[in-house]
């Protein structure tokens, strides 16, 4: 599967489909208005992602718009650093909702006044039930519910009691708003559900104005219809609140209703996804804050990474579905490997390094090695990597006693160092005490000097190389997948035990290397910036870099195995 083959296929989605229907029966005046709706009690993660993608880019495709808008219905949870990084990551993702920044807490007194049209028209009354004793009301799919002994209060006791609930004269859970609609409904969603509970907690916006706020359920909808909203695009989840969403606005005597539009939310295999356990992962310290590398939050990869052109190109190729299905943890990576094939620099950095001594190289000459900055990109140009007796390579890249097929250097055998020479490898030292090899010995073909007529003579393996005299030393962060991989493939279930997330996190998910050696290229690499280390990856440099001090995190290695994944499957 290749990223243009399907541009220009271009599949309609089936959102899309209904749109195109709303615009040729000139539904909403052919109007198309979209909305990102987040609630502020986390931060953002690639599952959003794939919702703001689908808003934003619905809107852009249809010369319509999509709002910014924060669910802040719920006091207790949410926090304005919430709030800050949700505007930071969906402007990052590179998409703008122009002045259409809106917050549900902003309605609160028009929600209010719709309470009471509700009330005063009979479709609203305020119940004494306990939460317990609603919850047993209910009933079950099996056992229709039970009507309320309060259901048909006057609606002029309801509007007194639903005054003094908003004025505080009640505690917490002891009193609710419900809508009237039918207690023995199939959908236990229509069983008189509650629009309004109190609640005496300060919100971050209104202050202490509310001791009532309004339940998501009557919330959306109305800010929906405020708002001017045409197609309400939300995941799978809502399919069976869809008949309250329309029961809210038909009461509300809407012209025009927004829709409510279900699309299959994305899961990543062996990934967290949800917000409560990512909070519950970061708050207890089993990462290192929401950005963590490791995390699938948009800040998390950010710092890993990951390029809002991968993120973005990886959401429109898993499209839009109807049925919740969970997607490979390499096709993500596959797109960010085919964006920075094209884009990353290539460069040496050797990540344990092993001192390579060339016995007939001059010692104090230095050479200048013209190296490709990016063969993908022929405007990248060249650079000059210097070159001496005293190298370092990669510790892997020897072995004293080579296993077979093992074709890099080893006694007696010749390797090319990258952009340099050819080596034959002499001898090599260890350390007396721990056995560990400590230096290589070799001598070098000067004949061999690549892009030298006669410097074409093959051996089986080129290996990367860095100079002792001039290379920097680095910090490097290596990555694994924060849970281990399970057997099958299955989405998380939602309500599995933090216990049980905490056995499947991987004890080796973070690696610290802390003694690597980079070429002095990249002396002032900005943090953000990436760049691949030949044969090992590409890399992006960490904000807790510091000048002289670099610290690298490894996004992704190079070696991209998913077009053979797809060829099996
Ligand atoms: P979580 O379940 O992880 O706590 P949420 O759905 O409660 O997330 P919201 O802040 O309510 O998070 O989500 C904002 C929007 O993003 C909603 O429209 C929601 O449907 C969508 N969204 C959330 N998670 C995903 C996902 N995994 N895939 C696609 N869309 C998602
Ligand atoms: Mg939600």
């Amino acid at each position: 599967m290749c990223a243009k083959e399907l541009k220009n296929s271009e599949p309609v989605n089936f959102v899309q489909a209904i749109i195109d229907k709303d615009k040729k029966t000139n539904k909403y005046g052919g109007r198309v208005h979209l909305r990102f709706p987040p609630e502020p009690n986390g931060y953002l993660h690639i599952g959003h992602a794939k919702s703001i993608c689908l808003n934003f880019g619905l809107a852009e495709k249809n010369n319509g718009l999509c709002n910014l808008r924060f669910d802040d219905t719920n006091p207790a949870k949410e926090e304005v650093e919430y709030i800050e990084s949700i505007i930071y990551d969906v402007h990052w993702l590179g998409f703008d909702w122009e002045d259409r920044l809106f917050y549900a807490s902003d309605y609160f007194d028009r929600m209010y006044q719709d309470a009471l049209t509700l009330i005063k028209e009979g479709n609203a009354y305020v119940c004494d039930l306990s939460p317990e004793e609603i919850r047993e009301y209910r009933g079950t799919f099996t056992i229709p519910g039970k009507e309320s002994p309060f259901r048909n209060r006057s609606i002029e006791e309801n509007l007194v009691l639903f005054e003094e609930m908003k004025e505080g004269k009640f505690a917490d859970g002891s009193r609710v708003l419900r809508a009237k609609i039918a207690m023995n409904s199939p959908n236990l969603n229509m069983r008189d559900p509650v629009l309004y509970r109190i609640l005496k907690e300060s919100h971050h916006r209104t202050g202490d104005k509310w001791c009532i706020y309004p339940m998501y359920d009557y919330a959306h909808p109305l800010e929906d219809y405020y708002e001017g909203i045409t197609h309400s695009v939300c995941t799978l989840e809502f399919e069976d609140h869809r008949p309250l969403y329309d029961w809210v606005l038909e009461k509300m005597h809407a012209e025009e209703p927004p829709q409510q539009i279900e699309f299959a939310r994305l899961n990543i295999s062996d990934t967290v996804m949800s917000k409560r356990k990512l909070r519950f992962l970061v708050e207890n310290g089993h990462v290192d804050g929401w950005d963590d590398p490791r995390l699938p939050t948009i800040s998390g990869l950010r710092r890993r990474g990951y390029t809002p052109e991968a993120i973005r190109n990886f959401c429109d190729r898993i499209g839009v579905a109807k049925t919740n299905s969970v997607v490979d943890i390499r096709f993500l990576e596959h797109c960010i490997r085919e964006d920075l094939n094209l884009k990353a620099p290539r460069v040496m950095a050797v990540l344990n390094p092993l001192k390579l001594i060339i016995d007939n190289y001059p010692e104090d000459f230095e050479e200048e090695m013209d190296s490709e900055n990016n063969p993908e990109d022929p405007d990248s140009g060249t650079r000059k990597v210097s070159f001496s007796r005293e190298l370092f390579i990669e510790r892997e890249d020897f072995h004293d006693n080579p296993p077979a097929k093992y074709y890099r250097l080893a006694p007696g055998r010749e390797v090319r160092l990258k952009n340099a020479y050819i080596i034959k490898c002499t001898d090599f030292l260890r350390d007396e005490k721990t056995g560990e090899i400590v230096e290589v010995h070799c001598t070098y073909d000067p004949e061999s000097k690549s892009g030298r007529p006669g410097a074409m003579r093959r051996v089986k393996s080129t290996l990367h190389w860095v100079s002792a005299k001039s290379a920097l030393k680095a910090e490097v962060r290596l990555y694994e997948n924060l849970l281990l991989a399970s057997e099958q493939q299955q989405e998380q279930s939602e309500d599995a035990g933090d216990n049980e997330l905490v056995n499947k996190l991987n004890p080796t998910s973070k690696e610290i290397l802390l003694e690597c050696l980079i070429e002095p290229n990249l002396m002032n690499a900005m943090p953000g910036e990436r760049f691949q280390f030949m044969r090992k990856g590409y890399f992006c440099v960490d904000p807790d870099s510091k000048p002289g001090s670099l610290v690298f995190n490894r996004i992704v290695s190079l070696r991209d195995n998913w077009e053979k994944i797809m060829g099996e499957v």
